[in-house]
């Protein structure tokens, strides 16, 4: 894929990142049986920033962002968010989960539901709005990733593209501090990639801290305000996308990029 500088800098110099971290990682380590997949990890983000995680397939990506929204749990290290730990007798899974929201490959829509149902949901049950106002909520989200004229549709009658805009709205309507995204755009055809990515670029540019393990090589240079490349369970190299796509330092990386050129 060539990586155009064309609108390299659309997004960068938004006044939205701020200097205090938000979240921290330090030391994880993850291991299922013997098989160690995250060593010794360090990772920050702070509020506003946008991080791409890039990588081969298998180096650990998706185990990170489900360390980060607890759906694992990490063999040793620390989580932290907002300064509290991640995880232990303190820890309110739902209340974090609402303020850390995750889109998945997968969609993971609930099928029996109805778009509109669907992105009431969390609003209703966990954050307990009442219906009307999680409704409107809801509606504004749809409206806002083009999705309103499906609210009555069931996600098994939408395309690829639609059920991850609608997955995308669910979370936007918990009102999330923090967007983990998990190759959103994966599982998709390619005609419905653009719109997706489209959304995300959106929500970057006003302002949202966004961590997106992502494939799209020209979404990660654009957007993001760092780029980290992961390998064999380890950050091998992070920096700027100008650094990382054009200046790469560890071989790994640049055999990595070479795969997309
Ligand atoms: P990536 O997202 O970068 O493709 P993953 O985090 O999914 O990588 O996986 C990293 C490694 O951890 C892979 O070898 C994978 O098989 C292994 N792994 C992931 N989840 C589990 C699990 N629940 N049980 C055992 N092994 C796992
Ligand atoms: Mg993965």
């Amino acid at each position: 894929m060539a990586l155009s500088a064309k609108s390299v800098d659309a997004v960068k110099g938004r006044a939205g990142v701020k200097t205090d971290t938000v979240l921290r990682i330090e030391h994880l380590s993850k291991n299922f049986g013997s098989h160690i997949v995250l060593r010794d990890i360090d990772f920050s983000v702070r509020s506003g920033e946008v991080v791409c995680i890039i990588g081969a397939s298998g180096s650990g990506k998706s185990t990170m962002l489900r360390c980060i929204n607890h759906l694992e749990t990490p063999t040793s290290g620390e989580i932290t968010y907002e300064g509290k730990a991640v995880g232990g007798v303190h820890f309110d899974l739902s209340q974090y989960r609402a303020k850390v929201g995750m889109v998945f490959q997968s969609f993971n829509l609930f099928n029996n539901m109805t778009v509109l149902q669907n992105c009431m949901a969390g609003p209703v049950h966990v954050l307990h709005k009442k219906k009307a106002e999680a409704k409107q909520d809801a509606l504004f989200y749809l409206k806002k990733v083009g999705m309103a004229p499906y609210i009555n549709a069931r996600p098994s009658q939408l395309s690829g593209g639609q059920k991850q805009r609608v997955a995308i709205a669910r979370a936007l309507a918990m009102h999330p501090k923090m967007l983990l995204f998990d190759e959103p755009t994966s599982a998709l055809d390619p005609q419905m990639v653009g719109e997706v990515l489209a959304v995300m670029r959106q929500l970057a540019k006003e302002g949202m801290t966004m961590v997106v393990v992502t494939h799209e090589m020209q979404f990660a240079r654009e957007v993001s305000n760092r780029t980290v490349f992961m390998c064999d369970g380890v950050i091998a190299e992070s920096g700027t996308p100008e650094q990382i796509f054009e200046h790469p330092q560890n071989p790994k990386t640049q055999q990595f990029l070479s795969r997309f050129q």
